[in-house]
């Protein structure tokens, strides 16, 4: 008995050298339960165990990555309803392998037709602080993830769209159980959620739920089953609509019906650009996210970042120093494509990033980082910029990754911004409102200034990395501005530092967006802050928990590995072809 478990074990060890590159074996020798997984057949990583499971259940019964990407979003709204859902928006990237081709479907909220560039100013045109603009009326943007759900589905779906909605309806109207994030979350928002409907549901008696108590969503459940019966109509033409425009308008925002009838998501071409050989694929504007990602790893290309430790001070720094270059194009040039040039061309030219990159120097920050001139390097001008005041919150929202066993890919981020959006719920129909309006800058004049039909500047950064063409990973990240430094980081671990998905997750990461604060995570060692406080930096006083991220490392063979940060409860399940019987 012994010897066999001892050649199974042979056999075991064998197999998986072989089916994974020495990278991912030598950095991450054991899988951590629930949080990484292997798949041949299909792989499902989302920041909540119970949309994870209706994902891999979806995927089981025959369904495709978009099939069980829909599932996943309306059982995310269910199980952690705090960080997006219906009421809100994303960018859903999809990789169909048929057609090797990647579409984004983009669902980003936009502003109604009544909104205005000053509406986050008050009558003296000072801006209304952040604690009080992101819970009003104005800040809701009219949602788009429904139409952008249904419009994968007509595109790609394959299973009835009962089998999608269903086990979200079973969940809203069994109850789930509330965690240990949404039990938080629901204690830090007290005051917010008391103002509506949500706070029947999340602090039932004036109670905030605590962590093991069951959640359940009877009103979101019958939205649900409209939605099952009417499709997306019941909620940009129907009842729905009627009800969230009229709750908006309730706190005093400008949304109507006819805002709803409106909306249409756009399909996208992701921007692409190459580091050491491997093609990225990331998010176009209105997301600030791929442009700002692919900046930021054509900065390091001219280094060799594997000469420096992983944890060493010149590393931090050159990423530091990348961020700041790049964070400052960002928050100059981006906005709405609809509405404003993007210098998109520009700011990816390989000569303006040499120019860009030769600012950085060893051995001392540049203190005086100023945005480039990208339109020197592509037709047009700029439209101006304005200086904000920089009061914003960062955003916590959600990301996931799905694969199947056709080879097709699926990485999503969606949102409805802060922790549980403006706080208010639609009564009757159990869904937080997004206040993603409060993406845009308070104070107008600038590419991302306040216009009707307009969508805010995002950070959302769904990103594939292909090698010699193929699917090699996914990744993505919540976090608002920080999104963008973590997928960053995640992508240069497994690039340059060969890392294991989960290792390079895990490894702590930083956010530094301007000269010359860095916030950081737990786990950089103090010789490498004090020396780079030597050259100029400066490390926030304690570490905090910085983004999200889920991704799936795509095998040679066409087998997954996936991998769920450990910042949530977010659970990786691969799918595997069922055991041979003896
Ligand atoms: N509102 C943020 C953005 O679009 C997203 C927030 C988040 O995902 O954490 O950039």
């Amino acid at each position: 008995m012994k010897r066999k478990i001892g050649l199974l074990f042979v056999v075991l060890v064998l197999m998986l050298t072989m089916a994974f590159p020495a990278g991912i074996l030598a950095k991450s020798p054991h899988f951590q339960e629930g949080k990484e997984a292997y798949g041949t057949e299909g792989m499902v990583a989302t920041a909540h165990p119970e949309a994870s499971k209706i994902g891999a259940e979806v995927l089981k019964k025959g369904g495709n990555a978009v099939d069980a990407a829909i599932a996943i979003q309306l059982a995310l709204n269910v199980a952690e309803p705090m960080m997006s859902g219906i009421g809100g928006g994303g960018f859903m990237m999809v990789y169909d392998a048929g057609e090797e081709d990647i579409t984004i479907i983009d669902s980003r909220e936009r502003a109604p037709a009544g909104a205005t560039p000053d509406m986050f100013l008050d009558e003296n045109g000072n801006v209304i602080p952040f604690s009080q603009r992101h819970i009003s009326g104005d800040a809701v943007g009219v949602p788009g993830t429904l139409k952008g759900l249904m419009t994968a589905y007509e595109e790609w779906g394959t299973r009835p769209f009962n089998q999608l909605i269903n086990p979200s309806i079973k969940l809203a109207d069994k109850g789930v159980e509330v965690n240990g994030v949404l039990a938080d979350a629901i204690a830090d928002n007290q005051e917010k959620l008391a103002r509506s409907t949500a706070g029947e549901v999340f602090l039932p008696d004036g109670e905030p739920l605590q962590e093991g108590e069951q959640l359940v969503q009877s009103d979101l459940a019958n939205t649900y089953k409209k939605i099952r019966k009417d499709g997306a109509e019941a909620f940009y033409e129907g009842e729905i609509g009627e009800a969230l425009a009229d709750t908006v308008q309730d706190f005093g925002g400008s949304m109507t019906e006819q805002d709803l009838d409106n909306y249409e998501i756009s399909i996208d071409e992701p921007v692409t650009g190459t580091y050491r050989g491997y093609e990225i694929a990331s998010m176009p504007p209105p997301s600030s996210g791929g442009l700002t990602v692919l900046q930021m790893l054509k900065m390091l290309e001219g280094f060799d970042m594997s000469s420096y430790d992983v944890q060493s001070p010149e590393k931090y720094h050159l990423m530091a120093e990348a961020m700041h270059l790049a964070y400052a194009d960002r928050n100059t040039y981006i906005g709405d494509p609809q509405f404003v040039n993007v210098p998109v061309q520009g700011m990816l030219n390989e000569e303006y990033l040499a120019e860009r990159r030769s600012l950085i120097e060893f051995g001392q920050a540049n203190q005086n980082v100023e945005p480039g001139n990208p339109w020197a390097y592509q037709d047009g001008e700029s439209t101006g910029t304005v200086t904000q005041q920089d009061d914003r919150e960062i955003g916590e929202t959600t990301h996931f990754s799905v694969a199947d066993k056709w080879g097709n890919v699926v990485t999503y981020t969606t949102t409805i911004e802060q922790v549980f959006g403006t706080g208010i719920m639609v009564p009757g129909y159990g869904f937080m409102l997004n206040n993603e309006l409060t993406d845009f800058d308070a104070v107008p004049g600038g590419p991302n200034q306040v216009e009707p039909n307009k969508r805010p500047m995002s950070s959302m950064s769904p990103t594939m990395v292909f090698k010699d063409g193929e699917p090699f990973m996914s990744v993505g990240s919540p976090g608002g501005a920080t999104i963008i430094t973590s997928v960053f980081q995640t992508i240069v671990n497994v690039i340059d530092y060969d890392m294991g998905l989960k290792s390079a997750i895990e490894e702590p990461r930083i956010y530094s967006p301007t000269y010359p604060s860095i916030r950081w995570e737990e786990g950089i060692p103090a010789d490498a802050r004090q020396m780079m406080e030597q050259w100029g930096h400066q490390w926030q006083k304690t570490p905090v928990d910085i983004g999200n991220v889920q991704a799936i490392r795509m095998l040679e063979d066409g087998s997954y590995v996936g991998a769920a940060d450990s910042t949530r409860e977010g659970t990786a399940i691969g799918l595997n072809k069922p055991g041979k019987k003896k």
